[in-house]
């Protein structure tokens, strides 16, 4: 189910994510609130995708 104005759930704190207030690692389709990103960087979602995207940067310089 789509809202409209909202980006996503949150994969950190699992609340609705407002359009503007989103934050998607690159390549990463997973979407989170920028300030959970700043808040909990150490959250075991936030790890994973933020480790996702660094495989994947890897992988594009190759
Ligand atoms: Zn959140």
């Amino acid at each position: 189910m789509k809202h409209e104005g909202y980006a996503g759930i949150c994969a950190c704190c699992f609340e609705p994510v407002r359009q503007g207030e989103e934050y998607r690692f690159p390549g990463s389709s997973a979407t989170f609130h920028a300030r959970c990103v700043e808040l909990y960087p150490n959250s075991y979602s936030v790890k994973k995708e933020r480790h996702k995207a660094e495989l994947r940067a890897i992988a594009s310089v190759k």
